[in-house]
């Protein structure tokens, strides 16, 4: 009898069977609020009717289509529909499967438009589990751990974790954008640097939002050396940040590669990069893609998906509740000085505990998450010390959701 790998186990293991909105369902039909959404995943919620309808549809036309041999109906449409909300520019959509796989093409595309090999990444970004995107990951040592000589050319530049520093988030930037111009002028040379690979705000890294004039300077840079900017927005798009883009909270700041997963497709397998025709038509070297990638099923979910954020207006509700959820928890942080910092943007909520002496406490956190778990709250722990407990709800939670997701995280800490 096949057993289930100890590495699929989790720490509060629930056997769902059914999802609906904000809610997970087991056997025994115990309800659990869902406020990881999947790793960020269902921001339409689950099994979004819509959602559901349009894959079923799909399903009983065309399952699979491989796009070097069929290009079939969803995957041209969601192209047209992506036109309606990615940044002007970048007008050429390239599918995958995951966000490693959406990472790593880029790197590739980089490398070939600008004839150079090194990324730079910033400390604490999580760009995925594969070899290539592990080796651009410095998110904490576990996803790295086991995979030994990794791909080259990785530089990784200070992020500007204000709390971490103890600094103001000016001085934060100031000090990041100053290490990425020393790295430029010490170890990964422009003239070697294909891009900077960046998440507008850190994910598995702590839920650190890019302070306001990091995202610029590094444009800034990008232009000056000729170097393409990579934004990863696998866990910040779709709306989840309150904007549909994490990085539309910088003003004009513009990517030339963007690289999107995860809220795509309502947790059918998925994900794109795009870039101006320009950079994506200058035909990549080698064999791009794999056998899935732009499933039919999984391209007519996203459809629905982009339908479901637009009528109901879901972007504008993680602005709203994101920030009613943010608030609730400052206010209960105010009485537990194990919680040295509470941060976020939109419906990307982190709760970091420390000791008085502002060490890092995942002793605490796990606490936390597990005894949130005992009360039905599901949540997750991030950061490079795994002691941020990240609040990532369902884009179509409401605010009787909310507080009742802060009465019980009130009871857990
Ligand atoms: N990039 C970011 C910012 C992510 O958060 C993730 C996953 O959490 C990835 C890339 C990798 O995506 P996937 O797990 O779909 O390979």
């Amino acid at each position: 009898m096949a057993q289930l790998s100890p590495q699929l186990k989790q720490a509060t293991p629930v056997r769902a069977v059914r999802g609906s909105g904000v809610y997970l369902y087991d056997a025994e039909d115990r309800t659990y609020l869902d406020f990881t959404s999947g790793i960020g995943v269902v921001n339409t919620g689950h099994c979004h009717p819509r959602v559901v309808e349009a894959a079923q549809r799909q399903v009983g036309k065309l399952i699979h289509g491989q796009y070097t041999t069929v290009l079939h109906e969803p995957l041209l449409e969601l192209t047209e529909r992506l036109g309606e909300v990615l940044p002007a520019g970048l007008d050429s959509v390239f599918y995958l499967n995951s966000g490693s796989e959406a990472v790593e093409a880029s790197v590739r595309l980089a490398r070939h438009v600008t004839g150079r090999q090194n990324i730079v990444v910033f400390q604490g970004g999580f760009h995925g589990r594969t070899m290539g995107a592990a080796a651009l990951t410095t998110a904490g040592t576990k996803f790295r751990a086991g995979l030994g000589p990794l791909m080259p050319g990785a530089a990784v530049s200070p992020y500007p974790f204000a709390y971490r520093y103890g600094w103001s988030e000016e001085q934060a930037v100031e000090f990041a954008l100053r290490e990425l111009d020393y790295l430029l002028r010490t170890v990964s040379a422009p003239a070697d640097t294909a891009a900077f690979m960046v998440e507008p705000v850190l994910g598995e890294g702590g839920y650190v939002p890019a302070p306001a004039g990091f995202l610029a300077g590094l444009r800034q840079r990008a232009d000056e050396h000729g170097v393409l900017l990579i934004l990863d927005e696998v866990q910040t798009g779709f709306g989840r940040t309150g904007r549909f883009w994490g990085h539309e909270h910088h003003g004009g700041v513009r990517a030339d590669i963007l690289i999107t997963a995860k809220g795509l497709a309502s947790g059918f397998p998925l994900s794109a990069i795009a870039a101006p025709a320009e950079l994506m038509s200058q035909a990549w070297p080698g064999s791009q893609g794999g056998t899935y990638g732009g499933n039919a099923v999984a391209c007519a979910a996203a459809i629905a998906t982009l339908e479901v954020i637009r009528s109901e207006a879901l972007v504008e509700n993680a602005e709203e509740m994101g920030r009613r959820l943010l608030e609730g928890t400052r206010k209960i942080a105010v009485d537990h000085a194990t919680i040295g910092d509470v941060r976020g943007l939109g419906l990307m909520i982190g709760v970091e505990f420390t000791g008085a002496d502002g060490e890092p406490r995942p002793d605490l956190a796990q606490r936390a998450h597990k005894e949130a778990a005992d009360r039905g709250l599901l949540l997750l722990t991030c950061g490079a010390h795994g002691n941020t407990v990240r609040m990532i709800p369902p884009l179509v939670v409401n605010a009787e959701q909310v507080d009742d997701a802060l009465t019980r995280w009130q009871e857990a800490v």
